[in-house]
Order: C-alpha cells, then sequence, then structure tokens
C-alpha cells in the first residue's frame, strides 16, 4: 500500500502545479542549485558520456524539510548532519566538491527561499563524477555539486502500519559497496529487494546481511521492541549509519527515557519481537504490523512506535524548542 501517489497537501490554492509522486515539477519557476547557478530544474541536464551516468559514481542525501503552518515557517531538518554525510561519502568516493557543510546548508536554504514553499519538501543534493569520460575508476575525474527540492508528503504509511517481507537479495558488504556511503550506484541493491518485497505483496522490504542479520530496510534503518527494551542493529551490519536512526535514539533517551540497545538481530528474533518500526528522512517513522506474514506483536501500532513517532513529529516540525538544534529555518 503506497502512498507515493497521495497528493501532497499545499496549503497554498495558488501554488504551482506540484509533484505528484516524486517525478519532476514542469513548471519553469522550479529552481535547483546546478553547475554553480540557480537555474530551472526542467533545464537542469548532463551529458550521456558523464561519468557517474555511466558508472554509478555519485553521492547523494536525500533532505526533508517540514512546514510548520502556525509558524509560517519551513524548518529545513539536520542539514548539518546530512552535509557531513555527504562529505564523508565523497571522501569514500575521492572526491572533493570544495563546499563546505555551511555553504551546502546555505545553499539548500536559498534554494526552498527561491522556490518558496508553504508544504513540506524533499531535498536532493547529489555530488557527481561528471567529467564526460569512458573509463571506470575513482581517480582522475572531475566532479560538481547539485540540490534539487520537490514538494513531498508520505513516503511510506506513517499512520496506517505496513507489512514487510525479507527478500532473497542480501545488503552489499563493506568489502563489495560500503552501506555507509550513500553511494548512486550502489542503490541497485536496495531497489532490488524494494520491488521484491513489493511485487510479492509487501509494503517494504527487510535485507539481512551475507551472515543473514537483519540489516535495514530498502531504504530505512529498522527498530525492535522487546521485553521493554529498543533495539537496533550496530553499524557494523552494513546499514547506513541513519541520521533518523541517530535522532530517536536521543529521542528514546531524553523523551521515553529508554537507553537503545545497539547488537545484532536475527530474522526469527523480528517475528516475536512486540513492535518494529523503519526510519529515515524518506520513511519518517513506519509501523511495521506485520514481517513475512507474521504478526508483529498484537498486529497494531504499539505504544513505543507511538510514543516516539509523536516526538520525531514534534521535533522535526519545530514544536518542541528542546530540539531547536535540529531545523534550520527557511524564512
Ligand atoms: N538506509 C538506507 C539504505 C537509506 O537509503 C536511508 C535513507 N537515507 C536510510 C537507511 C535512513 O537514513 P536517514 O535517516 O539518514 O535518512
Amino acid at each position: 500500500r503506497m502512498l507515493t501517489d497521495k497528493p501532497s497537501t499545499s496549503t497554498d490554492p495558488h501554488a504551482a502545479p506540484i509533484a505528484r509522486n516524486g517525478t519532476r515539477p514542469e513548471s519553469e519557476a522550479v529552481l535547483a542549485y546546478f553547475e554553480g547557478d540557480f537555474v530551472p530544474l526542467r533545464d537542469a541536464k548532463v551529458g550521456i558520456m558523464t561519468h557517474s551516468f555511466l558508472y554509478g559514481t555519485a553521492v547523494f542525501e536525500g533532505i526533508r524539510a517540514y512546514w510548520n503552518a502556525d509558524q509560517g515557517q519551513l524548518f529545513l531538518l539536520k542539514a548539518k548532519e546530512h552535509y557531513e554525510r555527504i562529505l564523508d561519502s565523497c571522501k569514500i568516493l575521492m572526491m572533493d566538491p570544495k563546499l563546505t557543510v555551511q555553504q551546502l546548508t546555505d545553499l539548500t536554504v536559498e534554494l526552498l527561499r527561491r522556490n518558496g514553499y508553504k508544504e513540506d519538501a524533499y531535498i536532493r543534493a547529489t555530488v557527481y563524477k561528471s567529467s564526460e569520460a569512458i573509463g571506470v575508476r575513482l581517480h582522475n575525474v572531475e566532479c560538481q555539486t547539485n540540490i534539487l527540492s520537490i514538494p513531498f508528503g508520505d513516503y511510506i504509511s506513517t499512520d496506517q502500519g505496513i507489512r514487510c517481507g525479507t527478500v532473497s537479495w542480501r545488503r552489499t558488504g563493506d568489502l563489495s559497496i560500503p552501506s555507509r556511503a550513500k553511494i548512486v550506484g550502489s542503490y541497485v541493491n536496495p531497489a532490488f529487494s524494494k520491488t521484491e518485497a513489493m511485487l510479492n505483496g509487501y509494503d517494504e522490504a527487510i535485507v539481512l546481511t551475507q551472515e543473514g542479520n537483519v540489516s535495514e530496510g530498502s531504504a530505512e534503518n529498522l527498530f525492535m521492541v522487546r521485553k521493554g527494551q529498543i533495539v537496533t542493529p550496530g553499524v557494523d551490519q552494513d546499514i547506513l549509519e541513519g541520521i533518523t536512526r541517530a535522532g530517536l535514539i536521543q529521542l528514546a533517551k531524553q523523551e521515553l527515557g529508554l537507553d537503545v540497545v545497539v547488537r545484532s538481530i536475527s530474522r526469527s528474533e523480528l517475528y516475536i519481537a512486540d513492535e518494529v518500526f523503519l526510519c529515515g528522512t524518506g520513511a519518517q517513522i513506519s509501523p511495521v504490523t506485520s514481517i513475512d506474514q507474521r504478526a508483529i506483536g498484537t498486529g497494531q501500532i504499539g505504544p513505543i512506535t507511538a510514543a516516539i513517532s509523536k516526538a520525531y513529529f514534534d521535533a522535526v516540525r519545530g514544536r518542541n524548542p528542546a530540539y531547536s538544534a535540529w531545523v534550520t529555518p527557511v524564512y
């Protein structure tokens, strides 16, 4: 039950036509940061010999901005953490975008302002090997940075409970393609997983490591609640070191008084968990109500998932001043 085609909720009746499901808005008024300038998104194109198009040699971040209608403010979420991570990914892929975390944040705020959102938005920043050159390698290739934004609602359900299935594909190991880097080409691995899960009738995939431990969802980190403890796999389980994951560990402690236990999880342990939820920038908090046809707990959204979800949405929408460091006001 994917919700990507749910119309995003614009509060402005005169707003430009909006992307319904993550596709590119047609309007010329929608801008992107591209090759050092703000240009219409529809004109931001790269050549077909671009190295990253040929070989997947690019890194990216997906970032959200939340509209708070009461405050008339748009809050960019965890820009610092995302841009620190993109620079880490760049290092792994041997790229130097020659932009600092602050410059990348400023460019993003400027882009959101120019696009004038009064609704939730999604930002995609990419640093890509831009030379038009044949030859698979990491060294001796130029790079460029682009940043685009689109209006965006839920990616997967946050309030219904989703049905997940473990898949036959394994998460790429650190010796093949490091999962801690957000490498564009590596997303073929989650694409295999997501499609297998969906074509088998599930909403989302749960992906195991080469060793058979629980790693993560196709684009989400995973948490389990068992016997009053919140548990999540460690960074040695070929996960992306998620920014939402880190935020939820903080919220669990500060808002729920619960320490999160970081340890490996076996598939069968998920089946007997009291609660499971996925989290990520796109997914936000997604309660999992069944896995491989087994109901999780009562089969309903559990109390800890509900509590952490509420704390998360209060923080990201700028409703809890204790977490003002998480958000950058755009206006
Ligand atoms: N794992 C993968 C593979 C992802 O693509 C994402 C989304 N970026 C996540 C986990 C969640 O990470 P974050 O909370 O930083 O968005």
